[in-house]
């Protein structure tokens, strides 16, 4: 177990990067506490396995240095940082039993054979492989090559640092789901470092205790999976975080944390948040912080009014388009039907409005 910290960190895979453009990896400082579970949470390309990769090794960063408990391991090879990797593609030898892969790592070290026979046994009732253990990995499907993969990840316990990339992209979604709980909860009980990569929002929100975001090689956020939620710090995150945009005409900032934005004709408070997508004032909104207010205009500060344009009966409710003024489609669940061209007044929560872009 090792705090890992990334000192002025970053990568080109160019040999001659001149803007930053450039760098696959824009430069980070960070420390990844020991013993937290971090997601790395971003799109496809954004650099994600690059970061993974110069902590495991595999990559020697183009700048800055990397350390665990405060030592540079900058120039060592893979072996000696004691770490555990799981790859997206399962890593298993096809002419070894289960049991056989599962124990590698722990032979490989010399560890004793009562205590590898154990642990093997305890990992193999984890990854729920314990009738296979004798069978050989040839010959088994792809899901069940990665679970062998997430085991072996998992069997050691002395590692510094537990490192995931995408392990769970590949299994049929049935198996996905199943494996994120599954792996939830065995990571809670692991007291190790644990990097998990991941474009799949709701992984990250089940597996880590932090998440860093990232964006087109650029950390943009650091935060628990609550704060990047409700707090996202970029449009960007905003977006993937569920929130909707829209561009409005005017925002009025009035101190670090509140904002007002111009709304259908009304004046709608948020949280103030930073620049806008293409230096445009925007609000997002969140589809939850959007409710039917009473009476049928709107009548008081979060509150805008707005013209029905459709509605939808969908199981738990109807859900309802509401065309507001200068704003755009705004769509909210009604418990009952409302006739298309009707006026009705919506109640939106400033927690679930952001406001982006500089005061006018
Ligand atoms: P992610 O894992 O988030 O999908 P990567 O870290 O694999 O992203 O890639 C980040 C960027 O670096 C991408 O633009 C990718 O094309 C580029 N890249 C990745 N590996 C290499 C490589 N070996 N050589 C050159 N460019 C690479
Ligand atoms: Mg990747």
């Amino acid at each position: 177990m090792a705090k890992i910290t990334l000192d002025n960190l970053a990568h080109s895979y160019l040999p001659n990067p001149t803007s930053e453009d450039d760098f696959a990896l824009k430069e980070l400082n960070h420390d990844w506490v020991d013993g937290e579970a971090y997601a790395l949470l971003g799109a496809s390309g954004c650099g994600k396995s690059t970061l993974l990769n110069i902590i495991s090794g595999l990559l020697h960063p183009s700048q800055g240095r990397i350390l665990f408990n405060d030592r540079d391991v900058t120039n060592d090879p893979t072996t000696k940082r004691n770490i555990a990797q799981v790859f997206q593609f399962p890593v298993v030898y096809d002419t070894m039993t289960v049991r056989d892969n599962l124990a590698f790592p722990l032979r490989n070290r010399g560890a004793d054979a009562a205590y590898v026979a154990q642990r093997v046994q305890q990992i193999a009732g984890m990854i729920g492989m314990e009738d296979m253990l004798n069978r050989k990995a040839r010959g088994l499907t792809a899901d069940a090559k990665q679970k062998i993969s997430l085991g072996r990840g998992m069997v050691r316990e002395d590692v510094n640092a537990l490192l995931f990339d995408e392990p769970l992209s590949n299994l049929d979604v049935q198996l996905r789901a199943t494996m994120r709980t599954e792996l939830a909860s065995l990571l809670g009980r692991l007291n190790t470092t644990v990097v998990y990569v991941t474009h799949d929002v709701t992984e990250a929100l089940a597996l880590a205790d932090r998440i860093l975001v990232l964006d087109q090689g650029r950390a943009v956020q650091l935060d628990t999976a609550r704060a990047v939620f409700s707090r996202p710090a970029t449009p960007w995150v905003a977006a993937m975080a569920g929130f909707s945009s829209r561009l409005v005409p005017q925002v009025v900032r009035h101190d670090e944390s509140t904002a007002h934005a111009t709304f259908g004709g009304e004046s709608l408070r948020g949280q103030a948040c930073g620049e806008g997508p293409d230096g445009e004032p925007h609000v997002f909104i969140h589809p939850d912080a959007v409710t039917l207010a009473e009476g049928l205009h709107a009548v008081e500060e979060g509150t805008v009014s707005g013209v029905v344009q459709s509605c939808v009966y969908e199981g738990r409710g109807y859900r309802v388009t509401v065309h507001v003024a200068d704003a755009g489609q705004v769509t909210v669940m009604s418990p009952w039907a409302l006739e298309v061209a009707t006026t009705v007044a919506l109640a939106i929560d400033p927690e679930g409005v952001l406001v982006f872009g500089r005061a006018a």
